[in-house]
């Protein structure tokens, strides 16, 4: 029987199995303006269809039951970035596929986005507040929550957080047959600080111990993959 990384429920919070009040009129008010403030891919462009039906794909094999209707949306911009917003609205830019080496990273990314959103992180948002509850796979960790501005809306950064949702994507990397080590080398090769982080260890290090017991798997790639890199590639 294969080794399972089913992340604990000790990484969930209390609340992740009910819908949490707010969270889709927040999520709402989050889409608009991102919307307004970069230039979205649009629902038929092969990118955005390719990571859709990726992150779909992905959804489906997550063993945690929340009723979300996933959206995954590509933005124009070539800073690697990924983010969700809550109510299963979830953003990567073109700078994130191509800075994915192979499938299995860019479904590292994505199930790490998954994991913000499956864990019930956006529970208690509030379509009055400016700091959205945003997170990014791409921003450098601290020790302590802190804020970080995207467009004009903020970004909360908890590291707590980012390490459930890393044990998530493991789990669902695992699942839908994706290498689960992926989510450790997108890690690995994730922009430092300015300074150096405990927590970027600490992070890597957490992941390598979810990872010792697992075996090691041929890292996942597809035509659809390769289709799209050489698409972005020519733009
Ligand atoms: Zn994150």
């Amino acid at each position: 029987m294969p080794f399972l990384l089913a992340a604990s429920p000790s990484v969930l919070s209390d609340d992740h199995f009910s819908p949490c009040d707010g969270e889709h009129q927040a999520a709402d008010v989050s889409l608009q303006r991102i919307e307004s403030e970069w230039p979205m891919r649009g629902s038929g462009d092969a990118v955005s269809q390719y990571v859709q039906k990726l992150g779909t794909r992905l959804a489906h094999f997550s063993v945690y039951e929340r009723n979300i209707p996933w959206r995954f949306s590509v933005i124009r911009n070539l800073a690697p970035n990924a983010f969700s917003i809550g109510g299963g609205y979830v953003f990567i830019t073109d700078g994130a596929v191509k800075f994915a080496q192979n499938e299995s990273e860019l479904a590292a990314i994505l199930a790490h986005e998954l994991g913000h959103e499956l864990a019930g992180h956006f529970c208690g948002a509030s379509e009055l507040s400016d700091s959205v509850g945003l997170f990014d796979i791409f921003s450098a960790p601290e020790t302590q929550p802190h804020q970080v501005g995207i467009g004009s809306m903020t970004q909360v950064i908890d590291p707590v957080k980012e390490q459930q949702a890393d044990q998530i994507a493991l789990s669902i990397l695992q699942a839908s047959g994706y290498d689960p080590r992926a989510m450790l080398n997108v890690a690995r090769r994730l922009p430092k600080g300015d300074t150096a982080h405990p927590v970027d260890s600490q992070r890597l290090q957490t992941l390598e111990n979810l990872l010792a017991r697992t075996p090691p798997m041929k890292a996942q790639d597809s035509e659809d993959f390769r289709t799209i890199k050489r698409t972005l590639a020519k733009e």
